[in-house]
């Protein structure tokens, strides 16, 4: 059979390798990590094949939308790691910190003009999806990006699945197959021409690279033109610190997370999303590390699709069984749906009984009407609201349940369904740490009805889309330290 993995490749124009280029290029956008990337590991196969050095180049832009001290923070470290690394093992890394928007465009092409060819990640939305759509039109080398992004190839579906359901489905057949052709722990090990790359000064120079400008620090940051006022986190940006925290999850609170996810005021989700959407860990590192604490007597054998439905498929443990269909059916359902999906962010992606039904309600009239600033500044007149809000803010998250609340109390006090989606995607976005990927459109997509069906009885301004109060969450899930925790910013 076809290695599954070559369905993970896009050639994106039809160039041939340069000869006379000077390495291959690994242009790490979004999967910020050196193992379990299929990317670098692409890119090493390439230059081994060519038999020259690679370049790992990885950098930071200082105009991409939403941008905060927080986000930018989280990525400098992780890039700062990245350095170390690279100076302790010896492999060619450029890192870049962009002052004025440009710069970092025009060193790209420096890098791409002195290349055999570029390598980079495959991801379905945001800035990425447009450079890698746009980019390799422009470059005289060939152009790959690599879908290193989940367990089921993006190109394994043939359109957007309609609902987790349908989704699932796929997953559950070709699960085994994908899964177990993984990427490698380590890619850079294989890499045979370790030569050092020589830039010269007229890269050097211009474009100096984070460490020899001594950009890793606050007060570099300081000075950029990012959203101050929401501020870096104390969680870090390191593959070190995902790791550190994957350990905890899966040692104290993996078994008990069916029974325990719910509860806002026990913690007992991983808390694994802004490491994953950064890309510092990989979801196949995940999934194996969570299988491999399964029942002595489990084996991959058992493993039956169930037409869809969740329970069953994975088996053993129920709290690993539940993790599993999270972190891969509801993760990877975004992912797919996006890459099929070019107006993802819009309105008019959701299904059309949603269009349908939210339009038939758009003139309700609303118990309240908030505007955005009153809704940053939890200034609402529902407690739970205003301190997920505050949850956001502070520590750029919030608690995956009250997630769902926050987002369905915004399309009851906003003016319409388009002004509710465009306050969630800036709060979401702005805010949350873990915002700006696939998954955030799907959460705040699902409060419309994506992924969902139609539910009676028919509301005021909900129509037939799934509502949700807060006072049946009060009495649902345990929530009173919580509301104590986040009384006030
Ligand atoms: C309005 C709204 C906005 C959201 N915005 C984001 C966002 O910006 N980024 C983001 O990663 N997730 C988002 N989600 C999905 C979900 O809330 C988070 O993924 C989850 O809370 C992250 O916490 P965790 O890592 O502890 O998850 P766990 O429960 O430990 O799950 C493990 C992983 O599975 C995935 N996952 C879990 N639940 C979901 C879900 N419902 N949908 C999609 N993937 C899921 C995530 O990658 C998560 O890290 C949003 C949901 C809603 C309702």
């Amino acid at each position: 059979m076809k290695n599954i993995n070559s369905l993970r490749v896009f050639k994106r124009n039809e160039n041939e390798p340069n000869p006379e280029g000077e390495f291959v290029l690994y242009w790490m956008q979004i999967n910020r990590r050196l193992h379990y990337n299929f990317a670098l590991e692409y890119a090493v196969a390439w230059a081994n094949k060519l038999g020259k050095p690679l370049l790992v180049f990885e950098a930071l832009s200082c105009d991409y939308p939403w941008r905060t001290a927080r986000t930018h923070w989280f990525i400098m470290q992780g890039m700062a790691e990245h350095q170390e690394i690279a100076e302790k093992e010896g492999f060619n890394y450029y890192s870049f910190l962009e002052e004025e928007a440009g710069e970092y465009p025009a060193l790209f092409r420096e890098l791409a003009a002195k290349s055999c060819l570029v390598v980079t990640d495959e991801y379905p939305i945001f800035i990425m999806r447009k450079r890698n759509e746009s980019i390799p039109q422009t470059l005289d080398v060939p152009y790959y990006s690599i879908d290193s992004n989940g367990i089921i190839p993006m190109k394994m579906t043939d359109k957007a699945p309609y609902s987790a359901y349908i989704f699932r489905k796929t997953m559950q057949k070709q699960f085994r197959h994908c899964f177990e052709h993984p990427p490698k722990e380590n890619p850079l090990a294989d890499l045979q021409n370790r030569d050092m790359v020589q830039l010269g000064e007229s890269v050097t120079q211009k474009y100096p690279d984070a460490k020899t400008a001594g950009r890793f620090s606050k007060e570099w940051l300081a000075g950029i033109d990012v959203d101050q006022s929401v501020k870096p986190l104390a969680i870090e940006g390191t593959r070190k610190a995902g790791l550190e925290r994957t350990t905890q999850f899966l040692e104290f609170d993996l078994k008990a997370y069916d029974e325990e996810r719910n509860d806002p005021d026990t913690e007992g989700t991983s808390r694994l999303s802004p490491w994953l959407h950064f890309g510092k860990i990989s979801e196949h590192e995940l999934v194996d590390h969570a299988l491999r604490r399964q029942p002595r007597d489990w084996s991959r054998d058992t493993l039956k699709p169930q037409n869809g439905k969740r329970d069953g498929f994975f088996g053993g443990e129920t709290g690993i069984e539940a993790w599993l269909d999270e972190l891969i059916t509801w993760r990877e359902v975004g992912f797919h749906f996006a890459h099929h999906t070019p107006n993802y962010d819009q309105f008019e992606s959701l299904p059309d009984w949603a269009q349908e039904t939210l339009t038939e309600h758009e003139a309700d009239p609303r118990p309240v009407v908030y505007t955005y600033e009153q809704l940053a500044n939890a200034e609402t007149e529902d407690d739970i609201w205003n301190a997920a809000q505050r949850q956001l803010v502070r520590e750029g998250r919030i608690h995956n349940y009250l997630r769902m609340l926050w987002g369905k109390k915004v399309l009851q006090w906003t003016p319409d369904a388009r002004t509710a989606l465009d306050y969630l995607i800036r709060l979401n976005n702005i805010y949350a740490i873990d915002g700006r990927d696939p998954n955030s459109y799907s959460g705040i997509f699902w409060i419309f009805g994506r992924f969902d069906r139609a539910w009676g009885p028919e509301r005021k301004i909900f129509g037939k889309v799934r509502y949700m109060t807060s006072d049946s969450t009060r009495k649902k899930v345990k929530i009173k330290e919580y509301l104590k925790k986040y009384a006030r910013f």
